[in-house]
């Protein structure tokens, strides 16, 4: 049974990105936001629906069979490499909800107001975005304290210093390569844009800040 590392932060902070590499490290695997699996699993009535269902983005719908019949972290164990699992479900209540496989966690602090414009970018305009931000960053830094845990800067993500951090904070030795997360062959549950970008090519390099 591998252990899990949870990276718990609101939407648009990073944490696909992060989580693609950490999971480009030859130890790890990222199997994206594995919390959705169930949801995704019971929508399909039969096992031939169930694989038509594009569990992982980033092989053609039908073909990648991994989270086929698996909603537990005990099996995708059986099925991966590597000795940690990478989960970017970024909720609270579901590292909790698997307190059992949990290797650490990771919160990833991005400043609101900077979350607030990616959502409003993408048009999404909340009401009380501030106070539910504030909120929610309480309620997961609540729960990353109960387990081994650190905080890391959305900037942190994009340089080679924060990630050497991450990985001495996960008892990893810094692979630069890692850096480079399209190059390796992911699988993980998710429809985020990050992965559509990396599946028609469009990601090759991380651009400059
Ligand atoms: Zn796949």
């Amino acid at each position: 049974m591998k252990s899990v590392v949870f990276i718990l932060s609101p939407s648009y902070s990073g944490s696909t990105m992060l989580g693609l590499i950490l999971g480009s490290h030859s130890q790890c695997e990222w199997v994206g936001e594995f919390s959705k699996l169930k949801k995704y699993n019971a929508q399909a009535k039969t096992y031939s629906q169930a694989k038509s269902v594009n569990f992982c983005r980033f092989c053609k719908p039908g073909t990648c069979t991994l989270y086929l019949d698996c909603n537990t972290y005990e099996k995708i164990s059986e099925r991966f490499k590597g000795k940690l699992l990478i989960d970017t479900s970024k909720k609270a209540g579901w590292v909790e909800k698997n307190k059992k496989v949990v290797h650490s966690v990771i919160y990833i602090d991005r400043p609101h107001a900077d979350i607030t414009a990616s959502f409003a970018k993408r048009g999404i305009f909340r009401k009380d975005m501030a106070e539910r931000l504030r909120r929610s960053k309480s309620t997961r830094l609540k729960v990353a304290k109960k387990f081994p845990h650190m905080t890391v800067g959305y900037k942190d993500i994009c340089n080679s210093d924060g990630i050497e951090r991450v990985c001495a904070f996960l008892g990893l030795k810094y692979e630069p390569e890692m850096k480079k997360f399209w190059l390796k062959k992911h699988h993980g549950v998710g429809n985020v844009n990050l992965i559509n970008g990396i599946v028609d090519g469009s990601i090759r390099e991380i651009r400059k800040a």
